[in-house]
């Protein structure tokens, strides 16, 4: 009998931590959700000084200044740059997060969104000696898609990443797709020859704040937001993400979407995602 009433006190204790473990995260999930929509709320204030701050500094990078003041004001603006893309990823996750994130419907032509993203990573690929393809299918010109903003914003992360984790060799951004009449499904493919991910890493990779390369020592800058924004545009808009890598084996990023030949783009809203 001793042995009972030490194990239904056991069973009393274990149900009692269970009861404030759950409490514990209700709560952490709380915190989090009020942390995301206080920085949501704050995005305005925050982008707009910086927005001041780096508009002056290019203006003043852009006068009459002796070679000191010149490589100072350009620091500034580099900084400040970085700053903001940091800013902005951290701001747009947490609208995300919030269910404050609303897709803009109005249809704009795929191709040239894709080749305007493509026009401006070629400097950053240039300079790092890698050729820059862009393959489409040319069927899928007439294409449309919905918020044009956020479609850039998906190509120019996966393009970013495949020129940042690439040292030689190509980027090549291939566009398929398969129509059926009324509707096209849409697939682009970003496959790069970099340095890969290995395999226990890939799950990982559309998770906040994770890198693959986590130590202090790192070569490349990034806040690990990129891909977890990515993921949530795409799901919002319906379609799918993956990859595919292996370590030192390159990496090919894609996702699809199901795209009405005419007409606008299906959204669902944010707060529906997970
Ligand atoms: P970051 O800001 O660190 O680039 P991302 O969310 O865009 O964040 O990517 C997360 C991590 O996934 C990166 O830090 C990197 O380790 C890995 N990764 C993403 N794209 C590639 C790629 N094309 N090749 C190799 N590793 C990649």
């Amino acid at each position: 009998s001793l042995y009972l009433i030490g194990s239904t006190t056991n069973i009393t204790e274990l149900k009692q931590r269970e009861v404030e473990l759950e409490e514990a995260q209700r709560r952490a999930v709380l915190a989090d959700r009020a942390k995301s929509e206080f920085l949501a709320n704050m995005s305005h204030e925050i982008r707009t000084p910086m927005n001041g701050v780096l508009g002056m500094a290019e203006l003043l990078a852009k006068s009459d200044l002796d070679p000191k003041q010149k490589t100072f004001t350009d620091i500034i603006v580099k900084s400040g740059n970085a700053l903001l893309t940091i800013i902005n990823d951290i701001l747009d996750f947490s609208k995300i997060d919030a269910g404050q994130l609303v897709l803009d419907p109005i249809p704009f032509n795929l191709s040239e969104a894709i080749e305007d993203v493509a026009t401006l990573m070629s400097t950053r690929a240039k300079e790092k000696d890698l050729e820059l393809i862009v393959r489409m299918q040319p069927d899928l010109r007439h294409l449309y898609v919905g918020d044009v903003g956020r479609i850039r914003q998906i190509i120019t992360n996966l393009l970013g990443n495949a020129v940042k984790f690439t040292d030689s060799g190509h980027v090549l951004v291939d566009v398929t797709g398969r129509s059926d009449g009324e509707q096209t499904k849409l697939h682009v493919a970003v496959t790069d020859t970099g340095i890969g991910i290995p395999e226990a890493k890939l799950k990982l990779v559309f998770e906040k704040f994770s890198q693959v390369d986590s130590s202090s020592t790192r070569r490349h800058e990034g806040t690990g937001l990129g891909l977890a924004i990515t993921s949530r545009l795409v799901d919002m808009m319906g379609g799918e993400i993956g990859v595919e890598s292996g370590e030192g084996a390159g990496s090919t990023f894609w996702f699809s979407l199901t795209l009405p030949n005419a007409g606008r783009l299906e959204t669902r809203p944010a707060a529906l995602i997970d």
